[in-house]
């Protein structure tokens, strides 16, 4: 099983993520190459790179696995600002040669919110500027995020996603599904091998290139989009063990985005990862009813 989570890139860039997951027994990992709610990046250090690249060799982290994800500032969908849209597509392109850099294959994006727009033209939007940066030689694919309906967002539904996919020329682009977000955006996931089915005949199952496992604080078809720990939230553990063992795709990697532990806290002093136990779970199929306990217990 190839099953990672989100990790940090301030600390070493990549090297400092690749050690991070390796602290949780992680073998894949999604990191952000600055700032995910900013656009301001420092240059690549390849030092740091070659460095990961080894550290990654020799723990059996193997890099056509490793996921980054654009900011979710950046928005396709909506050009009444051109300035602002041709800043997005130009950005996309700049992260996307920064990955080939690094030789990491996958990038997920939200599609984008249509804001004022109309959602036709939300998605006709998205499809002209993804046709400016997808070309057939990218080494790093862009992953359109399935996406939970919250606001404007575009990309809810697999009709959606299937439209804009036919909309972009080249075919060098695929699919990065979000439990929580398929949840909330009303796809049952205790019923997930009719939900591929059903991907399979609009999309093609090829298509899916990451998996974002999270449990969600809400109900199916709430269009709300707040990740909830493995176990803890409405979709459920075993449900979720069914998805990241489910054998269609088991190639794929399952990256977490599960909140920090602490995060409700009054005095939010320390925040805790769960990653190290989530991970364990999910591999071992056994939940256990004390962990968020036990995750304290272990970083005090
Ligand atoms: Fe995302
Ligand atoms: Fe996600
Ligand atoms: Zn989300």
């Amino acid at each position: 099983m190839i099953l990672g989570c989100h990790v940090s890139f301030s600390n070493n860039q990549l090297l400092g993520s690749v050690e991070e997951a390796l602290s949780y027994g992680a073998n894949t990992f999604m990191f952000y190459t600055g700032a995910p709610q900013n656009t301001f990046r420092s240059s690549i250090n390849m030092d740091y790179v070659e460095s990961a690249w080894k550290l990654m060799i020799d723990n059996n982290i193997n890099i056509d696995n490793v996921i980054c994800h654009a900011p979710y500032i950046i928005n396709l969908a909506n050009a009444t600002s051109l300035d602002k849209w041709q800043f997005s597509i130009n950005f996309l392109k700049n992260e996307i040669k920064r990955c080939e850099d690094m030789h990491v294959k996958y990038m997920v994006l939200h599609p984008g919110s249509h804001v004022s727009l109309t959602r036709e033209e939300g998605i006709k939007n998205i499809i002209d500027a993804l046709n400016y940066i997808v070309k057939d030689d990218d080494k790093c694919m862009i992953l359109l995020e399935t996406m939970a309906g919250k606001g404007s967002e575009c990309g809810i539904t697999l009709e959606e996603i299937a439209t804009i996919l036919n909309g972009v020329k080249s075919k060098n682009i695929g699919v990065c599904l979000d439990t929580c977000h398929l949840n909330d955006a009303g796809y049952d996931m205790s019923k997930f091998d009719e939900f591929l089915q059903i991907f399979n005949n609009l999309i093609g199952i090829d298509r899916i290139k990451c998996v974002h496992v999270n449990d969600s604080k809400n109900v199916i078809g709430a269009h709300k989009d707040r990740h909830e720990n493995i176990g803890i939230g409405t979709i459920g553990f075993d449900n979720l063990v069914n998805i990241v063992h489910n054998d269609k795709l088991k190639d794929v990697p399952k990256i977490l985005e599960t909140p920090y532990i602490g995060e409700d806290d009054d005095d939010k002093k320390r925040v805790y990862p769960p990653y190290k136990f989530e991970i364990e779970m999910l591999k071992n199929k056994t939940f256990d009813n004390d962990y968020l306990n036990k995750i304290r217990a272990y970083y005090k």
